[in-house]
């Protein structure tokens, strides 16, 4: 058989449509790919058979015969989603999370469940309870995280598109290190019925691909106003692909956020490759204007405060009594409680919980809590000034590319700022997306971001799509997985 290991969902459609390959055996490939590969990748949790999946979806729509893998944080029905803690190890969904009853409508085939970190709480998928992912460019670093999982096996070839989420960068930032498409998309765009929640005020799914094409398509499915979820925008379905050509209107700006890229920390390697960037914008004659944004420089901290207080409320709910695992050999009820919440977190949710509720608690929540939520409207204000003058910005998406697994564990404070970057678009709602921009010296991907104002995913398609047809970084595969 033909190798269809890096194929977009573009080719894999005309090889569908051709009738060169059928759905059953796509499935049946990716899923020796998955026998061969993930062990050494830990990408995912989970392998489902090709008759279960064959089942749950329709044979017909927009995504027919398109494998891919979801988040372990995203509910399907009759399928485990642990958030990759043990507080959830065997909690099977009774239902399907709206962006998931759409996939199977659409035709799309949910192969796999993706590793990531407990909760969605970290930046490299170390905090997973079950196991580590590792880095297809090299397999001793990281992916990422949290949705490092869903990363890489997009990035190995093990599918061509996975949903992961995002409440700092969860997306952005694997996508960045492993060398694809991360698209986080405007706060409300995606229904959040059935992904369960982190901190909800921030959250969101997101996409990843190998192509900006195939991110339009898989979102082209999966967005719009949800019944079950009032926080969703009255925004209809639309077709994202339609207006994807190549050709950029004039006159468009292009804010560079110069303090981001003058900031401290950030790998010189990172910061040249994002000039050939802007040069790169300007030879296709978008106009470059550097700009200040203040407000990325308080983000990281305010991000902090109001993430870990939303997790506190958010978790409350794990309790041994409705959900998930319950303590044993218990002495009281209370004693329940504590137990199963002792044995079931690991030790990143159970610091945040702290945090969230110190943070939260009375005496203290008019410093830190109602401080934050003011910094986040006058960053607000401040970003939608910023797109007064630019039609889109541009940052790093990472301040360095992947790190060794470990290598932040006795500097816990470098992991929380690997959302320096990308934690304003989901404190301020925009919409981001991460797009790859070359290779360090030692080989391992660099990705910028473009940020565009509010349910403005389509620009950010054009934009990066004319960026992707006169670079070479997406068509380049990590070899050993070839
Ligand atoms: N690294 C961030 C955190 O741990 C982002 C996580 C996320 O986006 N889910 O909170």
């Amino acid at each position: 058989m033909k190798s269809y290991a890096f194929a977009t969902i573009t080719e894999l459609q005309n090889e569908l449509k051709s009738k060169n390959v059928s759905a059953k055996e796509l499935l049946e490939y990716f899923s020796d790919r998955y026998a061969k590969y993930n062990s050494k990748l830990g990408a995912c949790l989970e392998l489902f058979t090709t008759q279960s999946v064959l089942e749950k979806s329709s044979s017909t729509g927009p995504l027919a015969g398109i494998p891919g893998s979801i988040k372990d944080n995203i509910c399907q029905e009759g399928r485990i989603a642990a958030c990759a803690s043990k507080i959830l190890a065997n909690y099977t969904s009774p239902y399907d999370a709206t962006i998931i009853k759409d996939l199977k409508e659409s035709g799309a085939l949910l192969l796999s469940r993706a590793n990531c970190d407990e909760f969605a709480m970290g930046s490299s998928t170390e905090t997973s309870a079950f196991q580590l992912s590792r880095n297809p460019w090299n397999t001793e670093c990281s992916p990422g995280g949290s949705s490092g999982g869903s990363a890489v096996a997009v990035a190995a070839g093990l599918v061509p598109w996975a949903l992961g989420s995002e409440t700092g960068g969860s997306v952005r930032q694997p996508a960045a290190l492993c060398g694809i498409y991360g698209l986080k998309p405007t706060y409300g765009l995606l229904s959040r019925y059935g992904l369960i929640a982190y901190a909800s005020s921030l959250d969101q799914v997101g996409i990843f691909t190998r192509s900006v094409m195939d991110n339009a398509k898989i979102l082209s499915v999966v967005a719009g106003q949800d019944i079950h979820d009032s926080t969703t925008l009255a925004v209809e379905k639309k077709d994202y692909t339609a207006h994807i050509n190549g050709k950029l209107k004039d006159n468009l700006t292009i804010g560079v956020i110069d303090n981001a890229l003058n900031a401290e920390g950030l790998d010189p390697e990172v910061r040249a490759a994002l000039e050939e960037v802007i040069k790169q914008y300007e030879k296709l004659g978008v106009k470059i204007k550097r700009i200040t944004v203040p407000a990325m420089d308080f983000s990281a901290a305010t991000y902090f405060i109001l993430s870990r207080a939303e997790a506190a409320s958010n978790l409350a709910r794990f309790d041994g009594v409705r959900y998930g695992l319950r303590a044993e050999n218990v002495s009281s009820l209370s004693d329940m409680y504590k137990t199963t919440r002792h044995d079931g977190f690991g030790a990143e949710v159970q610091a945040r919980i702290m945090v969230g509720n110190y943070v939260l608690s009375a005496g203290h929540a008019g410093k830190f809590y109602s401080n934050a939520q003011k910094v986040q409207n006058c960053m607000r204000q401040e970003i939608s000034d910023a797109f007064k003058d630019v039609d889109v910005l541009l940052a790093p998406t990472a301040a360095a590319p992947a790190f060794k697994i470990g290598a932040f564990n006795d500097n816990k404070l470098q992991l929380d700022l690997q959302d320096y970057f990308t934690c304003i678009a989901n404190l301020t709602g925009i919409p981001g997306l991460s797009i790859p921009c070359g290779f360090s010296k030692s080989g391992l991907p660099i990705g910028f971001q473009l940020m565009a104002p509010h349910l403005r995913e389509d620009l950010l398609y054009q934009m990066a799509y004319a960026y992707e047809q006169v670079t070479p970084w997406h068509t380049m595969h990590p070899e050993s997985f070839e």
